[in-house]
């Protein structure tokens, strides 16, 4: 067992309450209950927390070949959006989810470009889900930003998930959605810099603010980016010139926009950061904002070296995320699909000095951090929710944090709440979860 918030456990065993983790220790301290379930020879560990991800965008694997530029990319995106109906983005929505749950997370922190569709999906969905919902305009309106703000939040058919009335600000915490969802929570995602204007992004500051939600916003994700707001410069620069209101661009770095809208702060989740100016690193980990990598995008747009030494330096916390199919290249078996085990090998794969095991706490302790739930994600200890993977134990003399992160393919068993999602071959199939009776998911 990798409990991760304490070293390894040899026949580990863990006792489970009302959803909730109880005890962990060996087998024989739990007192050998007869009524246990005995996984077998497997690495049992924390549920992986996946803390970025836009689900809808799951439909799209190798739909968009790499592109030559970041704006080209954005391009095509926007155009395939305008090509998709609300019901095929419900339908790739839902297919993502499966992705994940049969490869070992457990809670997925998803940007909702499409938040109409969530009462059709939520009750399918056996993960804990934190959504964010995208918001951007980054054309100045005649309207002001606190309505322009409204208006996507209007998008939110609070009232059907869950019948807890449609005021956002009861649901700061986790709730019980209709169906077997195991918990929902909500925030907003300014989209980036370059897709909102200051006088939006200090709106959402206020609102999140106001309800206690939570932020997740795409920084310095890529070089033309950088250069637009450093240099005022570059492919984006020349891209939206006739399109927003520049003004904001050639007085520093991308996050500098967000630190002085006052979004910074220790409820905000970085996105990418992958070009840093100067005290960058500095400002975020003074804030204790949390930054999201995505290994596998980051190679799809073949940006610049993730300053992870940097970061890390400057105590930041930094978490893993798939990020979507619609910015990843399948590979060989095994590698296509979201797939958090497949960002933590891409992830080392770069660099052998960081070990395997603080490569996952990237996907377990600190994605729970940067969701502001640690304690209770990403590590098996008295008090944190029943969300546990077992995965085949292959033996031989590797680290078992080695054997773990390159694990390939579906996991042997998955649980979120002490419901089993993938049931070891020793459960009872739980007939509520219609998708482990081998059904499409959504069915
Ligand atoms: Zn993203």
């Amino acid at each position: 067992m990798l409990p991760v918030s304490q070293p390894p456990i040899e026949n580990g065993a863990v006792a489970l309450d009302q959803g909730k983790v109880i005890r962990v220790g060996t087998w024989e301290e739990l007192g050998s209950p007869r009524d246990a379930i005995d996984l077998g020879d497997v690495i049992l560990l924390p549920g992986l927390v996946n803390s970025h991800c836009h689900l809808d965008y799951s439909g799209m694997g190798d739909k968009i070949l790499p592109p030559s530029s970041f704006p080209d990319w954005i391009k095509l995106l926007i155009g395939y959006k305008s090509e998709t109906s609300l019901e095929q983005f419900a339908k790739s929505w839902l297919e993502g989810a499966l992705m994940l749950a049969q490869t070992g997370t457990t809670t997925v922190a998803d940007i909702e470009s499409f938040p109409e569709i969530l009462p059709r999906v939520l009750p399918h969905l056996p993960l804990r889900l934190f959504s964010f919902l995208e918001v951007l305009s980054p054309r100045a309106t005649p309207v002001a930003p606190a309505e322009v703000l409204q208006n996507f939040l209007r998008r939110v058919p609070f009232e059907r998930l869950g019948g807890q009335g449609a005021q956002p600000n009861r649901w700061p915490q986790p709730m019980m959605a209709g169906g077997v969802n195991p918990g929902w929570w909500f925030g907003l995602s300014p989209h980036a810099p370059y897709s909102t204007t200051p006088e939006l992004l200090a709106a959402c500051q206020e609102l999140a603010a106001r309800h206690g939600w939570r932020l997740a916003s795409h920084i310095s994700e890529s070089e033309p980016e950088f250069q637009m707001y450093m240099y005022a410069t570059g492919a984006l620069h020349e891209w939206l010139r006739n399109q927003r209101d520049m003004a904001d661009c050639g007085h520093g770095s991308p996050l500098r926009v967000f630190d002085q809208a006052g979004l910074i702060h220790e409820s905000m989740l970085a996105v990418h950061m992958n070009y840093l100016w100067l005290d960058d690193a500095e400002i975020l980990g003074r804030r204790g904002a949390s930054v999201a990598h995505c290994p596998r995008s980051h190679r799809y747009f073949k940006h610049g070296c993730f300053p992870h030494r940097a970061l890390t330096g400057a105590k930041v916390n930094i978490c893993l995320g798939t990020d979507s199919m619609a910015s990843m290249e399948s590979g060989p078996n095994g590698t296509s699909g979201l797939n958090m085990f497949t960002e933590m090998q891409m992830f080392a794969s770069w660099d052998s000095t960081v070990s395997a095991e603080h490569i996952l706490r990237l996907a377990t302790v600190n994605g729970a951090q940067a969701l502001g739930l640690k304690g209770r994600l990403g590590q098996l200890s008295a008090g944190a929710y029943a969300d546990l993977i077992a995965i085949p134990y292959p033996g031989g003399k590797t680290s078992v944090y080695e054997k773990a992160i390159h694990h390939q393919g579906p996991v042997s068993a998955s649980m979120v709440g002490g419901r089993w999602v993938v049931p070891p071959i020793s459960a009872e199939l739980d007939a509520s979860l219609p998708w482990l009776a081998g059904r499409p998911a959504g069915a």
